[in-house]
């Protein structure tokens, strides 16, 4: 019996059924059973894996790309180098490798990581060993400053709340309990004023979601880039706009059943860039740009001949893997998006469509 099943039926049974946001928000991040708060997750022992964990490539050219925008900005001194959400700290580790040799880069940058997860920090404070860093719960504890940020994979990891259209109105989607199963079910129609706009494009039966606490961090790091200078760049799957379910659970890098494991499997959703780069203005937003096209923007195949040159047998198989599996359109080329956000008035910048 999972211990946080109980007490997600007790929960139902004495206040009613959940929203998949707090389902989620609980299964991720309670303090004992949640998934991040509990473990690593990440690699080939673990659940899921990600670009940085999947080649150094990736950290190299965001490294090289965050330099190349702080020098067309002028080179703002001090700024802040942010990520939000590092996992195990590599791609951190790896835009500082890249940017070393970068004329007073890193004498201007602080190393700032939002990290909730206590097993990841540590995993980070191991990475970035020798590193100065500070650590946050929540982005809105960053000083003000000139902000260079990243987000690779973290804002499909924030709840979502679910809809499903019925005529005009919506019922949401809830999670209730059955003999101590978790089940679906469906919440009282009504009219929810913030999905009105939702109704062009959708049709009866369909069902929509919305990345709540996600519009608010858009929000800051727009008014922050907006008012210090700095860019973001924000990188998940996901598309100019969600439509349909696409809430889903891993483990050991197979899907499984959202409600089967609370707790020990990693749940996500789809990002919808579309309402992120509204919520960001007055900053500019690029487009959603797959991952494929930005990362052969800048380079990444001269850089992935370069690497080759040095491997042989299997590290050699195993580098052109990750190289094909980063940018082909039928692996994370053209499901991962790249969104930048930078401040008004400036060129859109490398790698990115307008
Ligand atoms: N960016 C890393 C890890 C992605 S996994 C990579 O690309 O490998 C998601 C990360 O976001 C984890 O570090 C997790 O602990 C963190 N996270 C999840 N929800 C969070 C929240 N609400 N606030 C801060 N960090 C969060």
């Amino acid at each position: 019996m999972s211990a946080l099943r109980d007490l997600l039926t007790r929960r139902i049974a004495r206040t009613g059924p959940l929203s998949v946001a707090e389902f989620m928000t609980d299964c991720l991040l309670h303090p004992e059973h949640g998934y991040y708060t509990t473990r690593d997750p990440l690699g080939a022992g673990g659940d899921f894996t990600t670009a940085p964990e999947i080649s150094q490539m990736f950290g190299e050219l965001l490294g090289l790309w965050l330099a190349q925008v702080w020098m067309d900005q002028g080179q703002p001194t001090p700024f802040l180098l942010a990520e939000l959400g590092p996992g195990r700290g590599t791609l951190t580790a790896d835009i500082l490798r890249a940017t070393r040799a970068v004329p007073g880069f890193q004498e201007a940058m602080q190393v700032h990581l939002v990290e909730v997860s206590p097993a990841l920090r540590k995993r980070q404070a191991e990475a970035l060993a020798g590193v100065d860093k500070t650590f946050h719960d929540h982005l809105a504890d960053l000083p003000d400053g000139p902000l260079f940020l990243i987000a690779n994979e973290f804002f499909d990891a924030l709840p979502i709340r679910q809809f499903q259209r019925a005529n005009t109105y919506w019922h949401e989607r809830q999670i209730g309990a059955d003999d101590g199963r978790l089940i679906w079910g469906l919440g009282p129609e009504t009219r929810f004023e913030m999905l009105d706009d939702r109704l062009a494009g959708t049709t009866e039966g369909q069902i929509v979601e919305l990345n709540t606490p996600a519009l608010p961090l858009a929000e800051d790091i727009g008014a922050r880039i907006a008012r210090h200078g700095g860019a973001a760049l924000i990188i998940d799957y996901g598309d100019a706009i969600s439509i349909g379910d696409t809430f889903q659970a891993l483990k050991a890098h197979e899907p499984v059943d959202p409600l089967a494991c609370p707790g020990k499997a990693d749940l996500t959703a789809h990002v919808a860039f579309g309402p992120l780069a509204r919520a960001a203005a007055p900053a500019v937003a690029s487009a959603p740009t797959p991952q494929g096209v930005f990362l052969e923007r800048l380079g990444i195949t001269a850089r992935a001949q370069a690497l080759a040159q040095r491997l042989a047998g299997d590290a050699l198989d195993s580098h052109i893997a990750a190289h094909r599996r980063l940018t082909h359109p039928e692996e994370m080329g053209t499901l991962f998006k790249v969104m930048a956000l930078t401040p008004p008035g400036q060129p859109t910048p490398p790698g990115l469509d307008p």
